[in-house]
């Protein structure tokens, strides 16, 4: 079997957790936390960053730490993670949806100044922010998004999970938004098992994400709490290994570039079967994942050709699944009556293809012509 995504750990990893299990330094208080931080923040290109368990929690503390709750609205792309919603309405927030773009299969940005005018007319509630999320290899462009934002005075919160080390307009991807959040679960270009980080150059902005994920611990009378935080706390072996993926991550970038220009390459001759494009003018692709869109001319849906891949022994995920389609936010009476035509297309025409750093040459070679064979 061809597997859809394995890291790479054959760096210092096993030098630095042995490091922690010699020294007792195991808990969140060891020093490989503070330096994880520290690199990685300057890596970005912001001035701080608070490192937490996940992608998810470093949503949920980036939307707490900017104040957003009951009676606010966040704009937000369907074609995502549950995450990003989960974030909003946990806060006691309105996610407003905008559709997928059908080339990129990020936010379509043509939407974006039309949703914010009728969202600010709005007199049952206060539109606070943007959350931008980059979709499986191509950024959105920025450009327009800080515009935009600017001008209307609204936050952007942006979701780099699937972009670190990518950039937009050469600046990396999570140093645009007022506040950025990533993931390092182990499908992302680098991996702490599970773990997340959250960036932002705001002192205020760090210090209550700091302290939202330290359950918001007093600092003169321990045990007293003004607010209700979380344990979102990442550990020492997990900064260990996020340090050892760090040192390598511009080499994982241009493997994982080589492999998509790679599949580009054997697949673009192939009839109904769309590619993941690259943006010249704002960015490269990163190819976080290799995703493939059945067109209309295709008798068969991805669910059939995953499972005739399957069959050929070749791994594949399913795209993601839209937001106003989510049964769990549909339960709390959202998004009634809105579709999303260009994401549940997405979803059900969309799936992706085998494209962990561990994967080899030849490898790419048989699963290019596997999806040959299923598209005769
Ligand atoms: C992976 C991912 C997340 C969630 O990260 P976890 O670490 O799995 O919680 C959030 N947003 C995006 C865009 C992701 O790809």
């Amino acid at each position: 079997m061809v597997p859809v995504n394995e890291p790479l750990l054959n760096g210092n990893e096993l030098a630095y957790l042995t490091r922690c299990i010699e020294t007792g330094w195991i808990s969140s208080e060891g020093p490989y936390v503070k330096e994880f931080e520290i690199r990685f923040s300057e890596k970005t290109g912001r001035n701080y960053g608070i490192a937490v368990s996940s992608g998810t929690a470093a949503l949920e503390t980036a939307v707490a730490a900017l104040g957003i709750g009951p009676g606010d609205s966040v704009i937000m792309p369907a074609f995502t993670i549950i995450s990003c919603a989960a974030a909003i309405v946990r806060a006691g927030a309105c996610p407003v949806l905008i559709d997928a773009d059908p080339v990129t299969w990020n936010m379509d940005l043509n939407q974006l100044e039309d949703t914010i005018k009728k969202e600010l007319q709005r007199t049952d509630r206060n539109l606070k922010a943007i959350m931008i999320v980059h979709i499986y290899g191509l950024p959105v462009d920025m450009r327009p998004v800080m515009y935009l934002a600017r001008n209307y005075d609204l936050k952007i919160i942006e979701d780099a999970a699937e972009m670190i080390g990518q950039t937009c307009r050469n600046r990396y991807c999570g140093s645009f938004g007022d506040i950025s959040a990533f993931s390092f679960y182990p499908n992302k270009h680098i991996t702490t098992g599970e773990g997340g980080m959250v960036l932002t150059n705001d002192t205020l902005l760090a210090e209550k994400c700091r302290s939202l994920r330290n359950l918001c611990f007093d600092h003169d009378r321990r045990f007293i709490h003004e607010n209700l935080g979380w344990n979102f706390r990442m550990t020492n072996l997990q900064a260990a290994l996020g340090l050892a993926q760090l040192e390598r991550l511009d080499e994982f970038i241009l493997k994982k570039r080589e492999i998509g220009r790679c599949y580009n390459d054997l697949l673009k001759d192939i009839r109904g079967l769309q590619l993941p494009v690259e943006k010249t003018e704002y960015a490269e692709n990163i190819y976080w994942v290799y995703g493939v869109v059945l067109e209309h001319t295709i008798p068969f849906d991805a669910a059939e050709a995953m499972k005739r891949l399957q069959q050929l022994k070749i791994g594949t995920r399913h795209f993601f699944y839209p937001m106003n389609l989510q049964p769990c936010l549909q339960k709390r009476g959202l998004f009634k009556g809105i579709s999303c035509p260009v994401a549940e297309r997405l979803a059900l025409r969309g799936f992706y293809l085998p494209s962990g750093l561990a994967l080899q040459d030849e490898q790419i070679h048989e699963v290019a012509a596997a999806v040959k064979e299923i598209m005769q």
